[in-house]
């Protein structure tokens, strides 16, 4: 049977297949893993931040900016608001960042299936595209055992990150047959490698602010719960330096770890003083490691990290790099060099921050490409009632939990 076939039944695949069926086309989705969208259950620790109001063109590391104005302009977060009512969920907003009502990554997984089989979308699980060959004027999708033959193709399969949820990266090899190009890949939003005292204190979490130095030249600063772990460090203000670790081994880099940010050196020193000593600051384990150091006040202020690497492609949220944007119409995320072809998600070479943005381009560009490719047309957005903008509005209930 031909039609549109989706490769990956991702948040991205899944978002694709959505557009294209309410466009009336046939679409169906291949997914090597037993169930689709496995990944979307572990998101935001269960809880799925699927999209965040803040969002701009430095939400996303690297990025021409004409490419997320592209994005953006069309799909902005109020979109992903729209488009996941449009199946029934509604969102709890805090500090805007975006979860379902519900709190429960399941419920998003769930808008998503049903609409899929309300829109008869055919998802054909336990199956792994092997190779994809362009034939006359469709495509032939290569599977174990048995051929598919497309009209259109939109590979939506993700990039290497977290392979235990299906993406190894196999698509890769694939994309390069038909043309394309991938830029170099590495881990982004993972934690980091440091031989350091502080973690035989692993398990703890503090809140602190991160500082990356390359020699004396600060690249970037953090700050937010960090969880301490037997390897180094991790949570969100450590997961949001790895790429930048990545791409610049060998530059002397340091991270500068301050425990306690809200106090200075000399009100640590006061508070300490007192029968808790630093344990009434921080974590007891990390507490303990501090007081090894020659100036606990001070190094709990200024405490040096040398990272040695990222905890690698298993344990982290997204892969930096992928197809190389030049060769993508940012208005459509159709290929520029096969007509028929179609991209969506993180395999694309765009990487966001820690905070629904990855979950967001893989909505954004999901809906584009497969209204794209089901009608021809370049999407020029959703239509948002004033009815359902205040709705909106009133899902905004204070500060982020986590
Ligand atoms: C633990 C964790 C927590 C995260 N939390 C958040 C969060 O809260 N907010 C946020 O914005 N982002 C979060 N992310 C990132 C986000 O999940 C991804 O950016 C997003 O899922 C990418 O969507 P995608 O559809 O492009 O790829 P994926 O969701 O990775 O889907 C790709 C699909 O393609 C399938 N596939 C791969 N190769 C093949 C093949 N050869 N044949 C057939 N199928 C194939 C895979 O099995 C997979 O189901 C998190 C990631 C992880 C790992």
């Amino acid at each position: 049977m031909s039609g549109i076939y989706v490769i990956g039944g991702g948040a991205a695949g899944l978002a694709a297949a959505i557009a294209a069926a309410r466009e009336g086309a046939d679409v169906s989705v291949i997914e090597r893993s037993e169930k689709p969208a496995r990944k979307i259950l572990a998101t935001g620790g269960g809880r799925c931040n699927f999209t965040n109001m803040r969002m701009d063109r430095d939400s996303y590391y690297d990025c021409p900016s004409e490419y997320v104005s592209a994005f953006l302009g069309v799909f902005p977060p109020e979109s992903a608001l729209e488009f996941f009512f449009s199946m029934g969920l509604l969102p709890v907003i805090r500090d805007g960042y975006v979860y379902p009502r519900s709190e429960e990554a399941a419920s998003v997984r769930g808008a998503l299936l049903a609409e899929c089989e309300k829109r008869r979308v055919r998802i054909h699980n336990n199956t792994t595209v092997t190779g994809i060959v362009r034939t006359g004027d469709g495509f032939d999708i290569q599977t174990e055992g048995y051929t598919y033959r497309a009209d259109r193709v939109i590979i939506a399969a993700g990039g290497k990150a977290s392979p235990v949820f299906g993406t190894d990266g196999s698509c890769y090899g694939i994309v390069r047959s038909l043309g394309h190009h991938v830029s170099s890949l590495s881990p982004g939003l993972s934690g980091i490698v440091c031989k350091s005292p502080i973690t035989s204190a692993s398990g703890s979490r503090v809140t602190a602010s991160l500082g990356l130095y390359a020699g004396e030249r600060l690249l970037r600063i953090t700050r937010g719960e960090i969880q301490i772990t037997d390897y180094g460090v991790s949570g969100i203000p450590a997961m949001s330096l790895a790429r930048i670790i990545s791409r610049n081994k060998g530059s002397d880099l340091r991270i500068c770890a301050d425990f306690v940010p809200n106090l200075t050196e000399d009100e640590i020193r006061s508070v300490s003083g007192t029968r808790c000593g630093l344990s009434g600051l921080v974590p007891a384990r990390l507490a303990a490691v501090l007081s090894q150091e020659a100036d606990p006040a001070a190094s709990a202020k200024n405490y040096n990290l040398i990272p040695e690497g990222t905890s690698g492609f298993d344990n982290a949220h997204v892969t930096s790099g992928g197809v190389e944007l030049s060769e993508t119409d940012p208005a459509t995320f159709a290929s520029r060099i096969v007509p028929g072809l179609f991209f969506a998600g993180e395999i694309l070479d765009v990487d966001g921050l820690c905070g629904g943005y990855n979950l967001h381009f893989a909505w954004a560009s999901g809906v584009m490409a497969g209204f794209s490719a089901a009608t021809g047309r370049t999407f020029a957005g959703m239509e948002i009632s004033d009815e359902h903008r205040a709705l909106f509005e009133r899902c905004e209930i204070g500060s982020r939990r986590s």
